[in-house]
């Protein structure tokens, strides 16, 4: 069967443009089966989602995405099926989000200093109550007039190392995959081809699957991380990035061509560990 899964999304509730609710609308009218909502840092979006498709023909997954330290470099870890009303892990995610916020009022004082003034308050409007992110700073920079778009933005000043630019506050990886695990989810490296070094001691730390289809990844990416992930015994999944229609930098929703049968696969995985009922 020829089914379409998204499993890696953004929406309103981290630095996405669609509200959750609009999002797995959008799913639906894209025709997508399966779609996960993997907010940085945040679940708070989760259940507008799983409610807005209800009776609809997507099934949404609840998830996440944990920014985390590893020795050789940045790494994100999505976390599928988690409870998102899990107390311990709202807690630990909103102090991740007070930090992003910190993160993101340095960045603002960083560009004025080097003469791109902003207003912080505009930063906190433009992200609409969810946690503060780059793109943010980066509609800020564009309605000023300072660039031209979003992508202008990350290009002369916000990229990782740009001038502007200022990271995230750093969690190791071993406590992410321990966050996922303890609110009941699956925990699965996002976009991995940078720190394959890191994954056989993550597997060990309960790692269950590689990120494998990435927008922007090569046919020889996805085999030779699919190749990885195939030795290692971890499942494969994919996901566009997807962060508002009107991003250019990310893949359009649903447009990352990650096999059915690994959806199936991940689906089956959440059934035995009675994540998802039959
Ligand atoms: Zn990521
Ligand atoms: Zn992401």
């Amino acid at each position: 069967m020829s089914h379409r899964a998204d499993l890696h999304t953004h929406s309103t509730a981290s630095d996405g443009q669609l509200a959750p609710a609009e999002l797995a609308r959008y799913a639906a009218s894209e025709g997508l089966r399966v779609l996960a909502l993997t907010d940085h840092d945040s679940t708070e979006g989760v259940g507008e989602a799983l409610r807005s498709a209800q009776g609809s023909s997507v099934v949404v997954v609840p998830g996440v995405e944990l920014n985390a330290q590893t020795e050789h470099g940045e790494a994100h870890v999505l976390g599928y099926f988690i409870d998102h009303e899990d107390r311990k892990l709202a807690r630990r995610l909103g102090e991740r989000r007070s930090a992003r916020d910190r993160r993101g009022e340095l960045m603002v004082r960083r560009l004025s200093r080097l003469g791109y003034c902003l207003s912080w308050s505009r930063v906190l409007e433009i992200a609409g109550g969810g946690s503060v992110g780059r793109p943010h700073v980066a509609r800020a920079l564009t309605e000023a007039g300072y660039v031209s778009d979003v992508d202008d933005a990350f290009r002369r000043l916000i990229r990782r190392g740009g001038p502007g630019y200022v990271p995230t506050p750093s969690l190791d990886i071993a406590e992410a995959v321990q966050w996922v695990l303890q609110a009941g989810g699956l925990p699965v490296l996002a976009h991995p081809l940078q720190i394959m070094q890191s994954v056989p001691s993550l597997t060990k730390l309960g790692l269950v699957g590689l990120e494998v289809y990435y927008g922007g990844y090569s046919a020889a990416d996805v085999s030779f991380l699919a190749r990885q992930a195939g030795a290692l015994g971890l499942l494969q999944t994919g996901g566009s990035d997807f962060h508002g229609p009107a991003v250019l930098a990310t893949a359009g929703l649903g447009t990352v061509p990650l096999p059915w049968e690994h959806v199936d696969r991940l689906l089956e995985v959440a059934r035995q560990r009675r994540l998802l009922s039959a």
